[in-house]
């Protein structure tokens, strides 16, 4: 190792998030219109009441949480605004969290795993509600999810799933295999239909929020790195990576799979995924455009149809972090989820007209980590992890705004950073 190299290494060890590249070619959003959001090159300030660190929906949501027009609130991002793996969502807005209800309540109680299923079909329900108010213009649909028994959860385990469902007052139909067969024409032994779901254009619902908030004052800087964070008395300093300093009330990190080193755990993992869009080249099921559906399966895929008519899928999880970086891969794993696609819906598909591969956050329950970080006063984070990010993106916003005008949020507990 050269003496430079061991600089970098040392330098890397100590830097306050883990750099990633965030993708391996660019999603279909990447294309689309309504995506850019103005912004400074330079601060236009050295202070603000509150700093957002990361642009992506988790740092939109926030903004658009705590601008009142009070508040002095500044996003800074070291990419592009709307550039992080925001950009690269498929988008599926789900309740159904990764780890099922009855799964989850082995985990961390019935209780609960009823409160956090709940609070997440509430936030879903909230988010449709806000980008309607705000006029977005992103493609917002609401949707119902077909959930399909798999090799992981079979006929019997979506029963007991489908049940407490019902418990919690959350809404699930069980069907059976004949039901699935004459309701979507799909060949599964079971299958769970549920209401409170929706998708959207990720990037274009990033953008949207983060201009409805600078209507109400935002400042966005970009490119702009934190480098360093330290509380001082009642407040924090950052360092930028280009020597400058900002002094904040509250810090709330959004920044997505490159999240606080200090926060690292065994209790969460970055791992790798893969996604397409493509058109079908034969009719597809009428029932498609008003339903996303997924599988109970390990590796498992996932499917929703766009409003232009394309198929959004993704899938083929693998554990490996940088596995997504590898072009090869990147083929043979989209062509996959292209084959998994066209047997289980019976359709003809074109070649992808966009294929993406991106790390993925993952956690041991499939719920986020959001609240204050350890051990330094007045800086939040959020790891919004798992297939929900949209979603827990908007329970963080939530939480941390709770937090910081001083009271408690009734769920935060469930979600805490462990200390
Ligand atoms: C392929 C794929 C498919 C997905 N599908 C779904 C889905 O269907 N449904 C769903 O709900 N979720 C899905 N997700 C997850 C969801 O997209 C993410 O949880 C969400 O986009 C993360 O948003 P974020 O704002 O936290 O992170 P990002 O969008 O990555 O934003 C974080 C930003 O922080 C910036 N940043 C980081 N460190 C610093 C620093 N030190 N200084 C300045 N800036 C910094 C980065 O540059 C970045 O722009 C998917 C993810 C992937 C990759």
């Amino acid at each position: 190792m050269t003496s430079q190299s061991r600089n970098e290494t040392a330098a890397a060890d100590d830097a306050l998030v883990d750099k990633k590249t965030l993708h391996e070619s660019t999603s279909c959003w990447a294309k689309t219109p309504r995506i850019s959001v103005r912004h400074f090159a330079k601060l236009p300030s050295r202070t603000c009441d509150i700093l957002i660190v990361g642009s992506g929906i988790s740092g939109a949501l926030m903004a658009e949480h705590l601008c009142d027009g009070k508040r002095d609130v500044m996003m800074v991002d070291r990419r592009p605004p709307v550039r992080g793996s925001s950009l690269d969502s498929t988008a599926m807005i789900q309740h159904e969290i990764d780890v099922p209800l009855h799964v989850l309540a082995r985990k961390i109680g019935e209780e609960n795993a009823m409160r956090a299923w709940r609070r997440s079909r509430d936030a879903v329900r909230s988010l449709v509600e806000l980008v309607d108010n705000l006029d977005i213009d992103c493609s917002l649909e609401a949707k119902r999810t077909l959930y399909l028994a798999g090799d992981d959860l079979g006929p019997r385990a979506l029963k007991t799933e489908a049940r407490l469902r019902e418990k919690a007052g959350i809404d699930a139909r069980l069907l059976d295999g004949a039901s699935t067969g004459s309701e979507f024409g799909i060949d599964r032994p079971a299958s769970i239909v549920s209401r409170d779901s929706a998708s959207a254009n990720p990037a274009q619902m990033t953008a949207g929020l983060i201009r409805a908030a600078q209507a109400r004052g935002l400042k966005v800087v970009s490119p702009i790195e934190i480098a360093d964070v330290m509380p001082v008395g009642d407040h924090v300093a950052c360092a930028t990576s280009d020597g400058q300093l900002i002094v904040a009330r509250h810090v709330v990190f959004c920044s997505g799979y490159e999240f606080l080193k200090r926060l690292e755990s065994p209790r969460h993992s970055i791992i790798s995924t893969w996604a397409i869009a493509a058109k079908p080249r034969s009719a597809v099921p009428d029932w498609l455009r008003e339903f996303l559906v997924w599988e109970a399966s390990d590796p498992y895929l996932y499917l929703r149809m766009a409003k232009d008519g394309s198929i959004i899928a993704g899938g083929e999880d693998e554990d490996a972090p940088e596995a997504f970086d590898d072009p090869e891969k990147l083929k043979d794993k989209t062509n996959r989820i292209v084959t998994k696609i066209e047997k289980l819906l019976g359709v003809k598909l074109y070649p992808p007209h966009s294929r993406w591969a991106a790390p993925f956050g993952n956690t041991t329950t499939g719920l986020p980590f959001i609240g204050p970080v350890p051990g330094l006063k007045n800086v939040h984070a959020v790891m919004g992890f798992g297939g929900n990010g949209i979603t827990f993106s908007k329970i963080a916003a939530e939480i941390i705004k709770a937090e910081i005008s001083g009271r408690t949020d009734r769920d935060a507990d469930l979600f805490r950073f462990p200390a």
